[in-house]
């Protein structure tokens, strides 16, 4: 059966490639036909997904909060590929899971830096018109999280970061209108990706039974973020823009 969503004549930025939500991104719009350009931090992890995927596909190993060099891997991966960018998806992120009284100003920098500050710098790269296509409508897609919209304890760093993804989200949504660039976001729920492992390994068994309990439908997958996002960057979603879509499993419905 064919896809209701085509990426042929398509060129899409993820960052946060190499691991969980943005590598099954980065996955699914390859089989979907789109060109790509992958950036993590993480080479190894880069190069793992690359061997899975078919041509038009390049990556650069970078900290997305260098911004020079972000800006330099973007523009040189662009004339690797022949052919300017239709979207941006920002999966790369950090979780912090940090009472109030342990917060550093160091601890909550590097959250908002990866999370919410290295978005906005890669929507300005985007944007310009060396970059983007103009002939295209052009596609943003940021991740929130459910802790953008409900607050949990221990986590008041990183739940500021998603809930700065909404508002970036939606500034964006209307000033990039003009130029036929749409900006969307999604809201997972707890997804079974490294970072997850990361967090759950802090707690025990009963943590994990507790957090599943809390999603009507369990856990989610992977796929279930990457499908929406593929949604968003596509064109079957053209006149959505500045939405905040919550893919959870129920989590934020209670
Ligand atoms: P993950 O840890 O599996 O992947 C994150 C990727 O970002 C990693 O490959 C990592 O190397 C990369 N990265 C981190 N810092 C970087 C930097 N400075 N420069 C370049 N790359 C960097 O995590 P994931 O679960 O796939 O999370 C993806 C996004 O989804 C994050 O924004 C996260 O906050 C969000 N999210 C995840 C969940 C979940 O339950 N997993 C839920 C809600 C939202």
């Amino acid at each position: 059966m064919e896809s209701f969503v085509s990426f042929e004549g398509k060129s899409i930025i993820v960052t946060g490639a190499a691991s969980g939500i943005g590598r099954e991104t980065a996955i699914l719009l390859n089989k979907l036909g789109a060109n790509a350009l992958l950036i993590d931090i993480n080479e190894e992890g880069l190069n793992d997904v690359c061997k899975m995927l078919r041509g038009g596909v390049t990556y650069r190993k970078v900290d997305i909060t260098d911004t020079d060099a972000l800006k330099e891997s973007v523009m040189s991966a662009k004339e690797e590929l022949g052919c300017n960018f239709t979207g941006l998806v920002h999966c790369a992120g950090i979780p912090s899971v940090t009472p109030l009284r342990a917060i550093t100003d160091e601890k909550y920098e590097r959250v908002m830096k990866v999370n919410v500050q290295a978005g906005l710098n890669l929507a300005k790269i985007f944007a310009s018109r060396q970059c983007y296509d103009t002939k295209q409508q052009g596609s943003i897609v940021y991740i929130s999280s459910v802790y953008g919209i409900v607050g949990s304890a221990a986590n008041a760093a990183y739940a500021t970061s998603k809930a700065a993804i909404i508002g970036l989200t939606k500034s964006l949504a209307i000033e990039l209108a003009s130029k036929n660039i749409r900006v969307n976001c999604v809201a997972p729920g707890f997804i079974k990706t490294s970072m997850a492992d990361s967090v759950n390994s802090m707690f025990d068994k009963q943590y994990e039974d507790k957090i599943e309990k809390m999603h009507p439908l369990g856990w989610g997958s992977a796929i279930d973020i990457a499908n929406a996002i593929a949604f968003l960057l596509s064109d079957a979603s053209k006149w959505t823009t500045g939405a905040v879509f919550n893919i959870d499993g129920g989590f934020t419905a209670q």
